[in-house]
């Protein structure tokens, strides 16, 4: 249960709000304590203020001292500040018990939470002794239900220094305190038992979408890999969460379809060579005698067509071996304008044969790091194309030379050119402008795949390769590669 990400989250949810609750009711009931027993204390002291100013008034009354002295004036002032749960009691200067509030009012409620015994008491008695000239003199004394809280005044008068004790039973703020304890008792709770479900319910219904993708991911294969999940709100987390899917499933999905489409057109580029070998073979046993000249024009083309099929194979394990990122790169220092000038002596031939002459510039002493034989095989892609798609008579030219900080590579051509249309597909896997004039000009027509393999080649060197220019009076082809910064740095191995 608790593996449930809505479980947990609730039962954090529920402990940390119970945390809060049990620390919040526990600092207001202290505090709450605390101003009770404040205005208790303070209560008593201005409460022995009065019956003191009382007192002192009835003292120098002449009928009160005529009537019986300083015992009538403290009951006198008794009735007059009379209060449920409060009781007094006064000390003669020679330390007795003058006057008490039980005998005054013996049934009233003090009377039930004071007892005669409390106020003769002497714990009373002791407060009393102690009594000063400090008029806020508190002290807790047992008693009554639940205590009592008692001030010791002294009063001053001309017949000596009389104690006043006020007592106020704690009993009502006991009750209060108690029964704000037993609220939060019950409150607490059952707040966390609202708050529990109510968050349970709200994890569930905020986690809802994350099962719902999950089981529609589930449901997911090669075959529906164009289903998306459903974005409710995509301005929320989980809203991100599956657009990030969907956009990766988008991403699968191309390379899926890049993948089907490079296996379709190998087989079909396949197909072809490999039909050519069969039907060559068949023709030629189908007749029992043949002359030796016949034979031998068979093989001829036998061995073209398995030298373009090998060819074809070689492209497709070079493209699939660079995509896994597996093709290793054996680099070292060389001499690109050495390199140019190996490329341009196994193009001579192709050259020859179509009567197109070969006119190279090449910079000298151009240092550079990389992998000679991929470098030779795009310089050859490159002029076997400029050679294949351009009509005998004409020129192909190879620059080679240092720009800044990069070396420019330019295979220019008066060849045919390629429609504009068709320009920006070039670099594609298995495209061909014109394929019936690629396949049917040349024996070892290419499948599409040389511009891609010198494209990659080019980037392999953090370099790269652009058609710069395109028209019926030619095309040119632009190989940038990076250049050390000090070209006499590098040491040729
Ligand atoms: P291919 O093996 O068919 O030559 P590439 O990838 O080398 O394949 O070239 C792709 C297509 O680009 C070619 O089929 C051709 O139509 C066009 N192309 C490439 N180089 C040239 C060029 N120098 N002149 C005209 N067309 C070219």
């Amino acid at each position: 249960m608790l593996d449930s990400i809505r479980v947990r989250l609730t039962l954090w949810y529920t402990l940390v709000l119970a945390l809060a609750l049990v620390l919040l009711a526990a600092f207001s009931y202290l505090l709450y304590g605390r101003s009770l027993r404040q205005r208790t204390d303070s209560g008593i002291v201005e409460l022995s203020a009065a019956f003191a100013t009382t007192f002192a008034a009835e003292l120098v009354d002449a009928d009160v001292l005529a009537a019986g002295g300083p015992r009538i004036a403290a009951r006198q002032a008794m009735l007059e500040h009379r209060f449920e749960g409060t009781a007094y009691a006064v000390f003669d200067p020679n330390g007795q018990l003058l006057a008490t509030s039980t005998d005054l009012f013996p049934s009233d409620q003090p009377g039930r939470t004071v007892g005669k015994d409390v106020l003769a008491s002497d714990a009373l008695r002791d407060f009393a002794s102690h009594a000063g000239s400090d008029p806020a003199a508190l002290r807790t004394l047992p008693g009554g239900r639940g205590g009592l809280r008692a001030s010791a005044r002294s009063m001053v008068t001309p017949g000596g220094n009389y104690v006043l004790i006020v007592l106020q039973s704690l009993h009502p703020q006991k009750q209060l305190l108690g029964d704000i304890r037993h609220t939060f008792y019950w409150a607490i709770p059952v707040a966390l038992l609202f708050a529990c479900v109510g968050g349970y319910f709200l994890a569930r219904q905020s986690l809802a979408p994350v099962a719902a993708m999950a089981s529609q991911a589930r449901a997911m294969g090669a075959a529906n890999l164009h289903d998306r999940l459903i974005v409710k709100n995509d301005r929320d987390e989980l809203g991100q969460l599956a657009l990030s899917f969907n956009q990766l499933l988008e991403r699968l999905e191309a390379s899926f379809e890049q993948q089907r489409r490079f296996v379709a057109d190998a087989s079909h580029e396949l197909r072809t060579p490999v039909a050519i070998l069969r039907g060559e073979a068949e023709v030629t046993l189908a007749k029992n005698d043949r002359s030796q000249a016949e034979y031998r024009e068979t093989l001829a083309v036998l061995r073209d067509e398995s030298q373009r099929l090998a060819g074809i194979v070689e492209d497709l394990f070079t493209l699939t071996r660079a995509d896994a990122g597996q093709y290793p790169l054996n680099l070292r220092d060389a001499y690109l304008d050495e390199l140019a000038a190996q490329a341009l002596v196994r193009a001579r031939s192709l050259a020859a044969a179509k009567n197109i002459s070969l006119q190279p510039s090449l910079e000298p002493d151009l240092p550079i790091r990389a992998d000679e034989v991929l470098l030779g095989r795009m310089l050859l892609n490159l002029l076997d194309n400029a050679i294949k798609y351009s009509p005998p008579g004409t020129t192909v030219e190879l620059i080679c030379r240092r720009e800044g900080d990069h070396y420019a590579i330019r295979v220019t051509d008066q060849g045919v050119g390629i429609p504009p249309e068709m320009q920006s597909r070039i670099f594609e896997r298995f495209f061909r402008a014109d394929k019936s004039r690629s396949r049917s000009e040349t024996q070892s027509g290419g499948a599409g795949l040389g511009l891609s393999i010198a494209r990659w080649i080019a980037e392999a060197h953090q370099g790269g390769l652009e058609l710069t220019r395109s028209d019926p009076s030619g095309t040119r082809f632009t190989i940038t590669l990076p250049a050390p910064s000090n070209p006499h740095g590098s040491n040729p191995g």
